[in-house]
């Protein structure tokens, strides 16, 4: 794919932007891909559950 990957952008704790490229598929780079992502929320809702369940 040649399209060009957008940075991440997500504001680190100095007060400045990532600068790291995105992850392909998401919109955060791989250290901020964690906390704020749909994606891991939903992952944890569904640990949540998981382990609520038991
Ligand atoms: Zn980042």
């Amino acid at each position: 794919m040649a399209r060009t990957q957008s940075k991440c952008g997500a504001w680190t704790e100095k007060g400045t932007r990532c600068q790291n490229l995105a992850m392909v598929g998401a919109s955060r780079c791989h250290l901020h891909r964690g906390d704020w992502s749909s994606y891991t929320v939903e992952k944890r809702k569904a640990k949540a559950r998981k382990r609520r369940r038991k």
